[in-house]
């Protein structure tokens, strides 16, 4: 399988701004040194879907990605060990 590589990048974690929703999540921010500027950038909740901005030092790549992907993880995790 073959993936294209990243370039390094920092996970960032936003909350959704809406108060009926406060979702958290993640977004992954391009790791510069010396080219970073902060700014408002805009991304889609994962959870309700509104668009919201975030203050970020730097272009965002990835994301958003729901937090309850490692509770899933964990989830299955626990799983393996006692089936
Ligand atoms: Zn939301």
């Amino acid at each position: 399988m073959a993936s294209t590589p990243k370039p390094n990048y920092v996970v960032m974690t936003v909350e959704c701004p809406y108060p009926d929703c406060q979702e958290k999540q993640t977004v992954h921010v391009i790791a510069r040194t010396g080219f970073g500027q902060m700014g408002d950038q805009t991304i889609k909740c994962v959870k309700c879907g509104k668009d919201f901005d975030v203050l970020v030092p730097d272009k965002i790549i990835d994301g958003p990605f729901g937090t309850n992907l490692k509770q899933a993880v964990a989830i299955v995790k626990d799983w393996v060990k006692n089936p």
